[in-house]
């Protein structure tokens, strides 16, 4: 494994067909999925480790994202990543860069309209990612539903020869999604945010029983966490993230709680195939 620093260093190392796996560091086992399928699909892993600035609203949380990079480094190496990609923010965002890019509908909805500027600044990075590193595959977690949508969009407009590849969204035993920011939970802190995945399998449970009202499957996220203070409940076509009434495309249901000081989100997908509609509540850790 090498670590490098400039776009053209870790270009050059890319051979055959390069994957590209996007993280902001602080590894779990939701990263190592994303690694582990990049290592199933292409001859070169590379994975980028950069805090991104630009998608964070709020400077404090910027400050306290957890960081560690001997530690992402032996999981990214145990991974089977080749090649990681660590660059200074001189080199990701040298002095006098002012290009933005906006995915405009696809990134206004849920955590747009939330987190004002969090999409510019996640497209913008990962169109930088893909212009520099010139992957041919690119593996982005089901877990982040909406930045999915923004990402495979904007390849696709801006003529990007990338593929985009969804991956399934890793969750520990108890159903919570991994994320960095857990570790920010205390026990009861965590007891609450159960409410967010719970709410969403108590809505994955009537799809399998055949709703398909997006009303429906809100309102039982709310009725089955009550105490959960939910920032939003949405339906969305998986195409655009744009929300929906019904399930008659490929679908999720997304939502984000507040935990004190800790945002979390979580989604379940509904893929529909000859117009079959499949749950896809993403996979659970074994304890
Ligand atoms: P981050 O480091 O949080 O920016 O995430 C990097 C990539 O890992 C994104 O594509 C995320 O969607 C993905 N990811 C984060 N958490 C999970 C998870 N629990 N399951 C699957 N993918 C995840």
């Amino acid at each position: 494994m090498v670590v490098v620093e400039s776009f053209r260093a870790a270009r050059n190392l890319g051979e055959g067909v390069v994957g590209l796996v996007p993280t902001m560091g602080s590894l779990h086992a939701g990263h190592i999925s994303l690694l582990e399928e990049a290592r199933r699909g292409a001859d070169t892993v590379v994975m980028s480790l950069f805090v991104n600035p630009l998608q964070f609203e709020d400077d404090s949380d910027l400050a306290r994202y957890p960081r560690d990079l001997q530690h992402d480094l032996t999981l990214a190496y145990e991974a089977g990543v080749d090649v990681v990609f660590a660059p200074a923010m001189e080199e990701m965002y040298p002095p006098g860069h002012r290009t933005r890019v906006n995915v405009h509908g696809t990134a206004d909805h849920m955590e747009g309209a939330h987190r004002p500027g969090h999409f510019e600044g996640v497209a913008t990075v990962v169109t930088k990612l893909l212009a520099g590193l010139r992957p041919n595959l690119a593996f982005f977690g089901r877990k982040d539903a909406q930045q999915l949508s923004v990402v495979t969009r904007l390849a696709s407009d801006l003529s990007i020869p990338v593929e985009i590849i969804g991956c399934q969204l890793i969750r520990e035993p108890d159903g919570l999604a991994l994320s960095s920011r857990n570790v920010f939970l205390d026990d009861e802190g965590r007891k609450i945010a159960l409410g967010l995945s719970g709410g969403l399998f108590a809505a994955a449970d009537l799809v399998e029983e055949g709703v398909r009202s997006g009303g429906i499957l809100e309102g039982e996220v709310r009725r089955a966490s009550p105490e959960a203070q939910f920032e939003y409940v949405r339906l969305a076509t998986q195409e655009d993230a744009l929300p929906t009434e019904e399930i008659s495309e490929p679908c999720f249901l997304a939502a984000a709680l507040r935990v004190g000081s800790v945002r979390l989100i979580d989604a379940v997908f509904f893929d529909v195939t000859d117009g079959d509609v499949h749950v896809d509540r993403g996979r659970r850790l074994e304890t």
